[in-house]
């Protein structure tokens, strides 16, 4: 894996923090995203975990604030040229929501780059929170502890996306080439799989 991997994490609002607390941990320097100027150098990208709505209205706002004089595209635009591009992108929870070219029943802004289709709050009112023993081969036999925060599920998946994780009502764990999603949240528990797989995506230049 090549040195000193610069990787962003959107950092409009959501547990950016924790991400980045976890890259650290890898060795890595992250840097915090919040403008399309910033992308530029960046080999990788994670969107975290947040409200989607919220994200759509900051990223929103913010480019009608831009200055006329020094015009800068909008950030999820901007994302989308990157991620086409090559780089890759993992977006957790609210950030794989952000990933997925549709959301179930909804037309909220979105970066609309991966062949999913995402039902938002999917896991009912007893099940809003919850941890859950994830079956994912990619990562060994060791089951992955799955937090799901008013998690989305994901419902279908075009034919280059593969599928790393089935549960019984959908399936919460997917790539497509430079792009992975989760709809759970990695960043906040103690083991450091997902976050080296998509450390391996980067390095792999894949
Ligand atoms: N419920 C949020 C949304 O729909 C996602 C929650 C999360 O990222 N933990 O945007």
């Amino acid at each position: 894996m090549k040195k000193h991997l610069h990787i962003g994490i959107l950092a409009l609002q959501g547990d950016f923090a924790e991400h980045a607390q976890k890259l650290r941990d890898l060795g890595c320097e992250p840097v915090e995203i919040r403008r399309a100027n910033q992308l530029e150098s960046l080999d990788g990208l994670i969107i975290p975990g947040g409200e989607s709505t919220t994200n759509a209205k900051l990223e929103a706002a913010a480019s009608s604030f831009s200055s006329s004089a020094t015009p800068e595209i909008p950030i999820f635009d901007a994302i989308k040229k990157k991620a086409q591009n090559g780089m890759p992108v993992w977006g957790t929870c609210m950030g794989s929501i952000l990933l997925a070219k549709e959301i179930e029943g909804s037309a909220q802004g979105r970066i609309g780059l991966m062949d999913i289709s995402v039902r938002r709050n999917a896991f009912g009112p007893q099940r809003a929170s919850a941890e859950i023993p994830l079956e994912i081969p990619a990562l060994g036999d060791k089951p992955f502890p799955g937090i799901f925060i008013r998690a989305p599920l994901f419902i279908k998946a075009g034919k280059k996306v593969e599928v790393l994780c089935t549960i019984d009502e959908g399936f919460v764990m997917a790539r497509e080439g430079n792009l992975l999603a989760t709809a759970f949240h990695p960043e906040i528990t103690s083991d450091d799989r997902v976050h080296r797989l998509f450390l391996n995506m980067i390095g792999s230049g894949k």
